[in-house]
């Protein structure tokens, strides 16, 4: 007797094997004839197994014809041709051990459609669901995908940590780790004395693995990390987590232009790889949550992505002739709305914006010589809008010392990070790709919130 996952037990070159499959009931119809067929679900593929259950099975009446939704069981039978529509096998009963009932009475998932905000508050079980289950999977393609890239191409992958000292961005919106009571705050006059604190000073949760990174590829030469990292920011947008999860790669002898092209083969080999290997799932996206993602997908692998720079996306979008709610004008951070503009209505595809304004981008950013912009890189997607944002760094270290005076950064916060300029400085490059928000491009999934498994978000941490 095999044990198979249903994956395999769907597959034709199975028939004819005996076999052991497990699983949760989705549904159970009894025919007049006196058996019963059941649906049954692994999370191994996007599809179901029809199993026969005949009325001689000795718990037919007992346990099997009671088998709601939800319950879990194993199977045991012999695979055959399946007549059926849209499946090749089935599985003809022997044995149906049950391991647990699922209460129809309060069995969130007994009723079919839910909408994801109301499953948002079962998150323990809306991996059940065929939508939930589906993202599970390409995420995990995807993460794959990420490692089989960067190990093809020769990047070490390293581990930054995830309780860090130095505030990536300069920009707070940190969550902030401490063993001091709240209630008995230790004082140093006015001041909090975080010498008493767990790391003797204060501390936090990472927002970006980038600056450790660097000194990996000042060392080894390409690297990626990839983990988690937190931001406090109290945006309660369809695109914004307090957790998740980002891939940083950093490479030493890297220019801006070099970091763009790594960046966009990358992006088409996630694609890639998930129309290949996950085509069930990516169909059901495609038929239930947006019937445009297969044909963006395959559109984005084969083009190139248009190129340029933020003093021309700000000039397209002034005379677009369109109403923002935000304005625009030279020097602006650009918002969502502007990002969709540019992506969606404008050029219809993804687009690289490069060379933003100094000002409102972070001191590590290579200057460039009209004393105005860094050499700053985001990619922008339909739909989602910025999904990687990147750059050459700043490998010069008396600019990169003058920056950092100007963001009001104190030098000596950063003296590891000034010795890889002082020692050996190169050129280099690197990017952030936030994992969630490729998911979303990919299932067309519209709220970040639905394509990790246990989202935070301001106010909500319940499981
Ligand atoms: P945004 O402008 O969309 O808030 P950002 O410019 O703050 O993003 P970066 O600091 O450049 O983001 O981070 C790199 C990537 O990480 C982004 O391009 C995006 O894909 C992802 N990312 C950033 N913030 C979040 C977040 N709060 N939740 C999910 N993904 C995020
Ligand atoms: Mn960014």
């Amino acid at each position: 007797m095999n044990k198979l996952s249903i994956a395999q037990a769907r597959k034709p070159e199975s028939i004819g094997r005996e076999v052991r499959l497990q699983g949760w009931v989705r549904t159970r119809r009894d025919s007049k004839a006196g058996f019963s067929f059941l649906e049954l679900n692994d999370g191994s593929c996007f599809g179901n197994i029809q199993v026969i259950a005949e009325a001689g099975l000795e718990n037919y009446e007992s346990e099997v014809k009671r088998l709601t939704a939800g319950s879990s069981v194993t199977v045991e039978g012999q695979l055959r041709e399946s007549p059926g529509k849209g499946q090749a096998t089935e599985v003809l009963a022997r044995r149906v051990t049950v391991h647990g009932n699922a209460d129809p009475e309060t069995y969130a998932l007994q009723k079919k459609q839910h909408s994801f905000e109301f499953l948002r508050t079962i998150a323990h079980l809306r991996p059940r669901t065929n939508t939930f289950g589906a993202i599970a999977r390409v995420r995990n393609c995807v993460c794959r995908s990420i490692h089989d890239f960067f190990q093809e191409e020769g990047f070490l992958y390293i581990h930054t940590p995830i309780i860090t000292a130095s505030d990536c961005e300069g920009a707070g919106e940190m969550f902030q780790v401490t063993t001091l009571k709240l209630d008995q705050i230790p004082k140093k006059g006015p001041a909090i004395d975080f010498e008493q604190d767990f790391f003797d000073r204060p501390a936090f949760l990472t927002v970006s693995g980038q600056l450790e990174a660097e000194t990996f590829a000042c060392s080894l030469g390409k690297v990626y990390t990839f983990g988690p990292t937190f931001r406090a920011e109290n945006s309660n947008t369809s695109r914004h987590l307090a957790e998740f999860w980002m891939v940083e790669p950093e490479m030493a002898f890297f220019e801006l232009a070099d970091n763009m092209d790594l960046a966009e083969r990358f992006l088409k080999r996630i694609f890639t790889d998930v129309l290949e290997k996950c085509p069930e799932d990516m169909e059901f996206f495609n038929l239930r949550i947006d019937t445009t993602v297969l044909e963006t997908l395959r559109h984005v692998i084969a083009s190139d992505f248009v190129r340029l720079t933020y003093t021309e996306a700000v000039d397209i979008l002034t005379g677009s002739g369109e109403t923002f709610e935000y304005p625009v004008s030279w020097g602006v951070d650009l918002q969502a709305e502007h990002e969709r503009y540019l992506t969606e209505k404008h050029f219809r595809s993804p687009v690289i914006l490069y060379d933003y304004p100094r000002r409102i981008k972070p001191f590590y950013m290579r200057c460039n010589d009209d004393g105005k912009t860094v050499r700053a890189m985001d990619i922008l997607v339909p739909k989602v809008g910025e999904i990687i944002g990147g750059s050459q760094r700043e490998e010069r270290l008396g600019v990169l010392a003058e920056r950092m005076a100007e963001q009001g950064l104190a030098a000596e916060n950063y003296w590891w990070y000034l010795d890889l300029r002082r020692y050996g400085t190169v050129p280099h490059s690197g990017f952030g790709l936030g994992l969630e928000r490729v998911i979303q491009f990919v299932t067309g999934m519209a709220n970040i919130r639905d394509v990790i498994a246990f989202p935070r978000t301001p106010g909500s941490a319940e499981f």
